[in-house]
């Protein structure tokens, strides 16, 4: 029985208890008046009287037959309350389509939801619309996936689920229907193709060098023994890059892999800098560059010492390559604090070069983000440097911010909490 149902037979009791008052209230009143034999109006109340109570009978028994108003409204009730609690936007239905429940987060999804309402008039989705309605005629689980523009991009797939009271009933009493927002689901799809993209992309541009110069060197190159030299190391250079691209892609998918495994051994972050500064030296004398450590006294944070080292290589190669023009970089370790008040290590890598427009900075930690692609590649650059910084960070519960404006060089600083929690045995 439906909500309007219950409704409707609850008003028809209270009409027949108000019409039996008031046939008594007439009866008496003519009698008083003399208009009707007191016999009389007493017969003519009986019999009013008794059509009243048969009728009143038979509605009690329409009633057991069905389901007595007293159990119908607690079961909406408890349909409310479930509704309420479910961790998905759901809203329920009666089979009309008139809204019976809807918790707060579906209310969140379209605000126009109104209890006792058509859906059709809030849920604009024309497949939306038809699922329901063949969901209650047919008692059949639907599914809808669809796309809403406004107010921002996002990806639903609904599920509209016929619900039967008893397990004997034909056909569903009402309709529930659930939304799963899938717009996470596809962004990553999305990041994925467009990374296999880039990568295949990368990839391509090498090898296509490689086989035109393997080819120039079989036909009209192959008794010249200078172009011979000079493609073979422009060969040996395509190969380098190729090679130091699947080494960033394979880094990048390890690090990803142990991205939930926070390392737990204690390493120094002051020996790790020296070190990669050291490392660096050939590179920095080629650039004209110099670098200086500022205080470089021990600092332990929990880490992995590779993946450290990858993280400060990559900022101080990045600071001689691209700031290059300032002719020196400076690096610097100091005790900070986070934003939540967190001690932490803060080492920061700063050049004096031609710096990064604000536009930039937001991006760069992007794979295969470059501002100037060109450049990126004249400088052996993979586009996969920041990203793997990043990555290497996350999985150290730790951060990179970057400061620079156009001609006033960069400042690349990592932030790694220093908190050592201890563990009770
Ligand atoms: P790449 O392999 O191209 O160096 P990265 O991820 O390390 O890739 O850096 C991404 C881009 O950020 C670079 O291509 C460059 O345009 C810019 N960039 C990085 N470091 C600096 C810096 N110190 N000064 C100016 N630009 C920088």
């Amino acid at each position: 029985m439906s909500l309007a149902e219950d409704r409707a037979l609850l008003s028809a009791r209270r009409w027949r208890s108000a019409f039996v008052i008031l046939a008594a209230a007439a009866f008496a009143a003519m009698a008083t008046a003399g208009a009707l034999a007191v016999p009389y109006a007493i017969a003519g109340f009986a019999v009013v009287a008794t059509v009243a109570l048969v009728l009143l009978r038979s509605a009690r028994g329409q009633n057991r037959f069905a389901a007595p108003i007293a159990d119908v409204e607690p079961d909406d009730d408890l349909l409310r309350a479930v509704v309420a609690g479910l961790p998905d936007p759901v809203v329920a239905l009666d089979r009309d389509g008139r809204v019976l429940a809807v918790n707060d987060r579906a209310r969140r999804l379209a605000p126009a939801l109104r209890q006792g309402e058509p859906v059709a008039l809030t849920l604009r989705i024309p497949e939306l619309i038809e699922a329901i309605a063949r969901a209650a005629a047919e008692g059949e689980e639907q599914r809808v996936v669809y796309f809403e523009r406004v107010p921002l991009d996002r990806w639903y797939e609904t599920i509209v689920m016929p619900v039967k009271r008893a397990a004997t009933a034909t056909s569903p009493d009402f309709v529930l229907m659930t939304f799963h927002d899938l717009t996470p689901l596809r962004r990553v799809e999305e990041m994925r193709a467009d990374f296999v993209a880039n990568a295949s992309h990368e990839l391509r541009t090498p090898l296509a060098a490689l086989l035109g110069f393997i080819e120039t060197l079989q036909g009209s190159a192959r008794e010249d023994s200078k172009a011979r030299a000079r493609f073979l190391a422009i060969m040996q250079e395509q190969a380098r890059r190729m090679a130091r691209l699947i080494d960033d892609l394979l880094s990048l998918s390890r690090i990803e892999l142990n991205a939930h495994r926070r390392p737990d051994t204690p390493v120094d972050l002051a020996p790790i800098v020296r070190q990669v500064a050291d490392g660096l030296e050939t590179l920095a004398r080629d650039r004209g560059v110099t670098v200086n450590i500022d205080n470089a006294n021990a600092m332990s944070v929990l880490g992995d010492h590779d993946e450290l080292v990858r993280v400060f290589e990559n900022l101080v190669e990045n600071a001689l390559k691209y700031g290059a023009a300032g002719r020196r970089v400076d690096i610097k370790l100091g005790q900070g604090s986070s934003a939540e008040g967190e001690p932490e290590a803060q080492v920061s890598v700063r050049d004096y070069g031609p710096g990064i427009a604000p536009e930039h900075l937001p991006r760069l930690t992007e794979r295969f983000y470059r501002v100037d692609v060109t450049e990126s590649r004249a400088q052996g650059g993979t586009g996969l440097g920041l990203a793997l910084v990043k990555h290497i960070l996350n999985r150290h519960r730790g951060r990179l911010t970057i400061e620079s404006a156009p001609g006033a060089g960069a400042v690349f600083t990592v932030h790694l909490p220093t908190v050592v929690k201890v563990h009770p045995r």
